[in-house]
């Protein structure tokens, strides 16, 4: 296996999976409509590749665009597997504005899939998310066959996404691998890239924005938690690119079926936690404000993670420090720019 196609490959998840395919060997075609995510981090990883001999082409483009997406499989007839990041990723959004949510995550996934069946391309890796799971009651960790219930059309839309997947495996022959991802966190540990959305409404960083004077918000402390507050299991951005590089490798073995796995570190922490956390790895006091819970915020969503474990012989690597110090180094040089 050598090209792979990265739709979002200009986004957070994205950006750091194709660093770890160019250090292993892998050519990538980058496909992103910049909407959210930065031709800077492009440019940084095309420069990167030159250093290892590999090749990265962008394609910018639109998964509702079928004629895009066309343009890539024109261009690059050699395609041995897609890994599909880009969606939209917001869960109030997608509340308010479902058709969004459906007419990116899920019609433009079935036009993804539709060209990789005009072009014979049957291996796909696909960035799913806890949020399909809902609001377990009880059955942390969580098991892939736990039952999935999503409470938002974010969650639903991705369920939906694996469900034609499933169809489409057995119809088609297209084998995926399904990872569900849990809160991810943490940069490039040289700072090469690391998480840019705008606007921000992940913990950490926003937790690390709050040290220069910003006020960081807690969103709701009476939740039944140990401490109030929500339980996430945060799971680090470069071991999260290193289960890609994983399932990529699934889908070649001879005889394998379609599977789905959940990617995190079968540990949770509290937002409370991860606030003493980020101040001992900063060593400096963060202000913050209690606030109201967010609207579809669940109490807790733990992974278990044996599956990946078993299977992909995924094991996660770097601590939530890790993820904390990698995030804050990346964000200094950052927010140096902005
Ligand atoms: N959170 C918070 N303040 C923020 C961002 C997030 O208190 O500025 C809380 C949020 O309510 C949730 C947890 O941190 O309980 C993780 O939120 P995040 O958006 O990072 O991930 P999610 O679990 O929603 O995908």
């Amino acid at each position: 296996m050598k090209t792979i196609l990265v739709t979002g490959g200009a986004g957070y998840i994205g950006s750091h999976t194709t660093l770890e395919l160019i250090k292993n060997g892998y050519d990538v075609v980058i496909f992103d409509n910049l909407e959210y995510g930065h031709a800077e981090i492009v440019e940084k990883l095309k420069t990167i590749s030159k250093y290892d001999g590999k090749v990265i082409d962008f394609i910018k483009g639109d998964l509702k665009n079928p004629n895009d997406i066309d343009t890539i499989f024109n261009k690059h007839r050699k395609i041995d597997a897609v890994i599909h990041f880009a969606a939209y990723i917001q869960v109030e959004e997608s509340v308010k504005n479902p058709q969004k949510y459906y007419e990116n995550n899920v019609s433009g996934s079935m036009n993804l899939f539709s060209a990789m069946l005009k072009n014979e391309v049957k291996k796909i890796v696909f960035s799913s998310t806890a949020a399909v799971y809902g609001e377990p009651k009880d059955l942390n960790p969580i098991k892939e066959d736990c039952a999935k219930a999503p409470i938002n059309p974010y969650g639903r839309s991705k369920l939906m996404v694996e469900q034609i997947l499933q169809d489409y495996s057995r119809t088609f022959g297209i084998k995926s691998a399904i990872l569900r991802y849990f809160n991810v966190a943490g940069a490039n540990s040289d700072a090469i890239i690391g998480e840019w959305h705008e606007p921000e409404t992940h913990l950490i960083p926003n937790i690390l924005r709050a040290v220069n004077g910003k006020i960081f918000q807690l969103f709701g402390d009476d939740f039944e938690t140990r401490d109030g507050t929500c339980v996430r299991d945060y799971v680090n951005v470069e071991d999260l690119a290193n289960a890609h590089l994983l399932a990529l490798k699934y889908l070649e073995l001879e005889g394998i079926s379609s599977d789905c796995f959940n990617i995190g570190t079968n540990n949770g922490n509290t937002v409370k936690e991860v606030f003493d956390a980020c101040e001992k790895v900063l060593q400096r006091k963060i202000d913050r404000k209690i606030c109201a819970r967010r609207t579809g915020d669940p109490a807790s969503l733990v992974a278990c993670n044996e599956k990946a474990k078993n299977i992909l012989k995924w094991t996660p690597q770097r601590s939530l420090e890790d993820s904390i110090r990698s995030a804050y180094k990346w964000q200094c040089g950052f927010l140096e720019k902005i």
